[in-house]
């Protein structure tokens, strides 16, 4: 585990100046090409920027968009642009000023009446405090060359200093007018640039390899799961192979619950309003929720949440301090309609299945629950080989309480001062970030990064003193006085389509032997050999190894190139020799090869791989 690296804050680096000022200088080449366009927004973005363009509409009507050809004439503008050396120039101008600049420019004009009503920023990001924006209010500019830009900033001193030969134009996209789909589509290009051309070529290799890892192409390749539009978007249907990796990580997750004192509960995917209601995820989570449904007058929600279910099971019996911490555990499937537009593969679905658990404890006990919390999910991300992950823990905002937040502050300031305390005691790295809780209590997002530097965010984890309350869940404390429990809700896998996302990522489809779906494959040299290939896998499989034996009619070499692509972690090759002395010839994912391994010493290391959950082949 190591802390995040760079302590300085991105938006104060000089990448993101460099990048700042190349989205500008783009800017500019796209509207020398493009003599009519309209530019939006173009901020600079991990590892690179992107600026927005409306190019009007094609002989069609539709969208006019860049081609790969576009693309190079920007880039080539770019480079007489950057070899120019143009200072970039800061000015403060009025309300005014800046119309006039840019009448003929909608967008920007759009945002310079919503910087004035303190409604949104330059990148047209809504404000949350809009009184102070107004009042705060500058509207400048950077200038270079013949273009300026709303803007402020930070830039490089003078376009030369965007390395020539260390940028690059990396694709398009469409884009809607501050993400609102009712509002125009406009054209984004995507950059990245960097201190050397060394440093871009790194980026360029990681693309390149991220691209191969991409989940949604190694699930198709590796039959994990499929998606079908006449069931729906976001609604993944696991095939055998991908089921395998949900049971193995439930199984995982049953293991450690089971020695973390759990108990395991299960629950329905629907429940009245009125409980929902009750729970507060009407009316604080409802843009996340399916519409209800309506029967004999009464309307049921799909569950977005297991948590207000566990809370009724708590609630089902009078609970004594003796009976505490009580933890309920439940790999629940819960519903949240996610925008069309964020739907992405097994990272964001509208379906999933949680590996969910709540702990009832007193408030003395927050504190070791919590720190066992943090240990269990170091224990995940140690087993999974995650070397490089920051934790998040999300405050509440004091301006929204009773809007966004339960109305309770001093409770509020307890609360995350527990969690606060848990973090440093446990030495883990982490960032707070105000305004991003969930409305019943402070939260712990789990950022991770893949073993090629993607960055996911896995689990969470909440401390609520909010839903105790608003379900009256007590226990009797040792005085014999009712008390309020409070609840950590706790998911280190996050949900199943998320996790195994990220595990295909990181592990390429090569997944460690007690996570694969096939962990063995027997080959025989030629049909004479298919007997003796039955009875080794027959005995593989006796053993609780997921083999399969290949008796198809193809030639040895097309049957290992499969079992290649498959990423099986073994192939064991068998013909008359092996036959004869009970051996294999084995065959490891990785290359490796062992000839005259006897069955029995083979079976009994993939046991141990299995059984140890090793990441050794
Ligand atoms: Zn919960």
């Amino acid at each position: 585990m190591q802390p995040q690296e760079n302590a300085e804050p991105y938006d104060q680096s000089d990448l993101f100046r460099l990048r700042h000022t190349a989205a500008h200088v783009m800017a500019q080449a796209v509207l020398e090409l493009f003599p009519g366009a309209k530019i939006g927004i173009g901020p600079p973005i991990v590892d690179g920027f992107y600026y927005d363009f409306d190019l009007g509409a094609d002989e069609d009507g539709h969208p006019r968009t860049f081609t790969p050809a576009d693309l190079e004439r920007i880039e080539k503008r770019m480079r007489q642009i950057i070899a120019g050396k143009f200072p970039l120039r800061y000015r403060v101008v009025t309300a005014d000023e800046a119309r006039d600049l840019f009448k003929d420019q909608p967008y920007k004009l759009e945002i310079i009446e919503g910087l004035l009503r303190g409604e949104f920023n330059e990148y047209g990001d809504d404000v949350e405090d809009m009184a102070r924006a107004v009042e705060n209010l500058v509207i400048s500019t950077y200038r270079h060359d013949t273009f300026e830009d709303l803007c402020k900033g930070p830039h490089v001193a003078h376009t030369g200093l965007i390395p020539v030969d260390a940028f690059q134009l990396t694709g398009t996209a469409a884009a809607y007018w501050r993400g609102d789909q009712s509002r125009p589509m406009l054209q984004r290009i995507y950059g990245t640039a960097w201190h050397s051309k060394k440093d871009l070529k790194r980026h360029l290799q990681l693309l390149d390899e991220a691209k191969k890892r991409d989940h949604r192409k190694l699930s198709r390749e590796l039959e994990l799961y499929i998606m079908d539009e006449e069931i729906g978007p976001g609604l993944p249907l696991w095939l055998p192979n991908g089921n395998i990796l949900r049971e193995e990580l439930e199984k995982l997750a049953r293991e450690m619950e089971d020695a973390g004192g759990y108990q395991r509960v299960a629950t329905p995917h629907i429940a009245k309003e009125e409980f929902f209601r009750h729970s507060g995820h009407l009316p604080f989570f409802a843009e996340s929720m399916y519409p209800p449904m309506e029967r004999e007058d009464t309307r049921y929600y799909l569950k977005p949440m297991n948590c207000p279910f566990h809370h009724k099971i708590y609630a089902s019996k009078p609970r004594s301090y003796r009976d505490l911490p009580l933890r309920l555990a439940e790999y629940g499937m819960v519903y949240r309609y996610e925008q069309s537009g964020e739907l992405f593969g097994l990272m964001r679905v509208r379906a999933s299945e949680q590996n969910d658990a709540h702990i009832y404890c007193a408030e003395d006990q927050v504190e070791a629950e919590f720190m066992t919390v943090i240990d269990l999910y170091r224990r995940y991300f140690e087993l999974f080989g995650i070397e490089r992950f920051v934790m998040r823990l999300s405050l509440h905002d004091r301006k929204r309480l009773g809007v966004k937040y339960a109305d309770d502050e001093a409770a509020w300031l307890k609360a995350e001062e527990i969690v606060r305390r848990v973090m440093r005691r446990a030495e883990v790295p982490f960032v707070e970030a105000r305004g991003e809780a969930a409305f019943y209590g402070p939260k712990i997002d789990v950022q991770a990064w893949s073993v090629i530097g993607r960055e996911f965010s896995l689990a969470t984890n909440q401390v609520d003193f909010v839903q105790p309350a608003r379900f009256g869940l007590t226990f009797t404390n040792r005085d014999g006085q009712p008390e309020m429990p409070y609840c950590i809700h706790r998911a280190p896998l996050g949900t199943h389509e998320r996790f195994i996302g990220f595990l295909i990522e990181h592990y390429g489809g090569n997944f460690p032997v007690w996570l694969a779906p096939e962990q063995a494959r027997v080959i025989p040299i030629t049909d004479d050999h298919h007997d003796y290939a039955r009875r080794v896998a027959a005995e593989m499989e006796e053993a609780g190894i997921r083999v399969r034996a290949d008796l198809g009619s193809d030639r040895m070499g097309a049957k290992i190139r499969d079992a290649q692509l498959m990423k099986v972690p073994y192939m064991a090759i068998v013909g008359g020799q092996e036959a004869a002395a009970g051996t294999l010839a084995v065959r490891y994912r990785d290359g490796e090869q062992r000839n005259d391994m006897p069955l029995g010493e083979f079976v009994a290391h993939v046991r141990r791989r299995i059984k140890t959950r090793s990441p050794e082949l």
